[in-house]
Order: structure tokens, then C-alpha cells, then sequence
């Protein structure tokens, strides 16, 4: 998840030239700090948010555009791929930048929706009587100031064909205090259903603050999954990954999906074989209860939804 979207997004122009790390700094917040052994020199923490020399490796078939997202942009602002539902980028900005992010060279930079593109964007969708679900993505949705999220969950409150609003957001693990009281109430208080998907890749992510962000929102009603990515020196390993569905788990929230990575440009070092994860899935499956293994898809352009894998 990373960003807005540009104004002109057939313009071939931008796929061409991947704005490299200059606009990809690290980032990263106290909490995650807190989390990494600075001790540890393949700390899994440390290795999804600190620059790498390797970043900068021009790898065949890791590119800027990975996944047809510039394709896939139907008004500034939202990204509709899939039928039925539909992502809404308010912002490219992010709590942290995760170092394998496959909108890393998104040409949005740290742009916002403004007030003309968000009326258009919520035009498009309120168009679709098929439109049951709108996914506020980004970038991370949860950076935005409470006001402006505010109103433009109001807004969606208004199409009548929504049945749920999906959330896809990092902070409730790297910024565990924005899940405040006023964001549950918020959030409570929309009409229909609210599915926040986390993005938590190791265990170590896990601690008291998201459990108590995470118990927030299930008190506001809040459906809560997880989507993770396989990453070689993070996560590709069958104990780790057992692990990290049952803290998930004991934090209620379900793993939803695994992804294989996207092959964005400046990643190529986080890249796990197909076969490998495969393997994975299946020896989680051999010890995990159904519930707790996730999906393994990947994301192929021009397909009608992700892809499974395994
Ligand atoms: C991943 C994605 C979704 C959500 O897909 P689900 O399978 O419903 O989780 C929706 N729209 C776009 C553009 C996506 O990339
Ligand atoms: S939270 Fe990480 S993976 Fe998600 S959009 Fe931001 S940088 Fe990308």
C-alpha cells in the first residue's frame, strides 16, 4: 500500500521514470524503534525499514509499475480493479516506509486528494450500484488528519449501495496511539460494516500497544484481518510464520493474506521462490488450524482478483 494518484496516470511518462530512493527515504516511528535489537544484525524489524545498499541493484523484472496499478486508475483517487469493491487513495503518505513497498515508486509522492478529485472519486464509486465496498488505502489513510478521515467516512456513509468500509492501514502496529477514541467512535458510528486490514510481517511487530489499539477497535466493532508479505530476511521461515498467525490471533485478528512480493524495483533482495512459500503454506497447514493459515495470492495485473497461489 503507498500513495495518491497522479493526475495523469496513462502518461507513459511517469512509468518510465521510476523516481528511485530520493523520494523513498526511511521512515520509521518510536514504536517501531523500539522494536528493533540495534544488537541484532538481521533483526526482522530493522530489515523491512533501514535503507539497503541493495536497493539500488537494477534486477530484470523488478520494475516501477509491478502490479498495472497506473492501468488500473479510473479517476484521480481511486484504483478499481476488482469487481464490487475498490480502493480509495486519499494520501501517499506513510507512518513508516516499508522498504519492499510495491507503490515505492509511485509518481504521488506525498500528495493529497484534493476537494475537486475527491468529489470526482466519490462519484465514480456512488456510479456503481455494484460498488458494496470502498477500501481506503494509500499510502496509509490512517495519516490523515481525524477531520478530513471524518468527513470523508461521512461522505461514504451516504452511498446507499456500501455495505462495508475496508481500512488498509500499518498504524495500529507502527503508530498504535492514532487508534484513538475519537477514530473508534468514528468508526462505530458508520452505517454499515467496518473491516480494518493490519499489516504486521513478524511477531516482534506485536506487543502491548497494538494489543491495546487492536482491542479498541473490536470494542468499535471493527473486523480485524491481516495481510502480511513473504520476505527473505524477514519472515521466510515456517516457525516464524506459525508464530505470527497465533499473535495475531491472540490479538484477535485473523490472517487474511500472505503475499508473494511484488517485484517493484529496489526489492529484488526481499524476493522469495513461489515453490518456497508454497512449502511454507503447507507446513503451516500441517500444524496451524485452519483459521489461522493464510491466504498465499499474488497480485497479477489484469486478473479479476488476486491469485492463489497454493
Ligand atoms: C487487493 C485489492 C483489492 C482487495 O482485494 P480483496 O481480495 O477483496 O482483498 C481491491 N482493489 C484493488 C485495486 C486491490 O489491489
Ligand atoms: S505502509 Fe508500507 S507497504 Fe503500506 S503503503 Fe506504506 S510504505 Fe507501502
Amino acid at each position: 500500500m503507498a500513495a495518491i494518484i497522479p493526475d495523469n496516470p496513462s502518461s507513459s511518462q511517469h512509468a518510465a521514470r521510476p523516481r528511485r530512493d530520493a523520494d523513498f527515504v526511511e521512515l520509521t516511528t518510536s514504536t517501531v524503534e523500539a522494536q528493533i535489537d540495534a544488537a541484532d544484525p538481521d533483526d526482522p524489524v530493522a530489515r523491512q525499514f533501514r535503507l539497503d545498499p541493495r536497493e539500488s541493484l537494477d534486477v530484470p523484472g523488478f520494475n516501477a509499475d509491478p502490479v498495472g496499478d497506473l492501468a488500473a486508475n479510473a479517476v484521480p483517487g481511486v484504483l478499481h480493479k476488482y469487481r464490487g469493491r475498490a480502493l480509495l487513495v486519499l494520501t501517499g503518505a506513510c507512518a513508516v516506509h516499508c522498504r519492499y513497498c510495491f507503490r515505492r515508486h509511485f509518481p504521488y509522492g506525498d500528495q493529497r486528494l484534493d476537494e475537486d478529485a475527491l468529489e470526482r472519486a466519490l462519484d465514480y464509486l456512488a456510479a456503481d450500484p455494484e460498488m458494496t465496498e470502498v477500501i481506503l488505502s494509500g499510502g496509509d489513510p490512517l495519516v490523515l488528519a481525524p477531520r478530513r478521515l471524518a468527513a470523508v467516512i461521512e461522505r461514504l456513509a451516504a452511498l446507499p449501495q456500501l455495505r462495508r468500509l475496508r481500512i488498509h492501514s500499518r498504524i495500529p502496529t507502527v503508530s498504535p496511539e492514532r487508534i484513538d477514541e475519537s477514530l473508534c467512535q468514528r468508526l462505530a458510528s458508520f452505517p454499515g460494516q467496518v473491516v480494518l486490514v493490519a499489516h504486521v510481517n513478524h511477531p516482534r511487530e506485536l506487543g502491548p500497544q497494538s494489543a491495546a489499539a487492536f482491542g479498541r477497535l473490536r470494542e468499535a466493532g471493527v473486523t480485524l484481518l491481516n495481510q502480511a508479505v513473504l520476505l527473505e530476511g524477514v519472515n521466510n521461515d515456517t516457525d516464524v510464520l506459525a508464530e505470527l498467525s497465533e499473535a495475531l490471533f491472540a490479538q484477535g485478528v485473523l490472517p487474511y493474506y500472505l503475499h508473494q512480493l511484488d517485484p517493484v524495483a529496489g526489492a529484488a533482495h526481499f524476493a522469495v521462490d513461489a515453490a518456497v512459500g508454497r512449502e511454507r503454506i503447507e507446513a503451516l497447514r500441517a500444524r496451524l488450524p485452519g483459521y489461522l493459515v493464510p491466504r498465499f495470492v499474488v497480485e497479477q495485473a489484469g486478473e479479476p482478483s488476486k491469485t492463489p497461489i497454493a
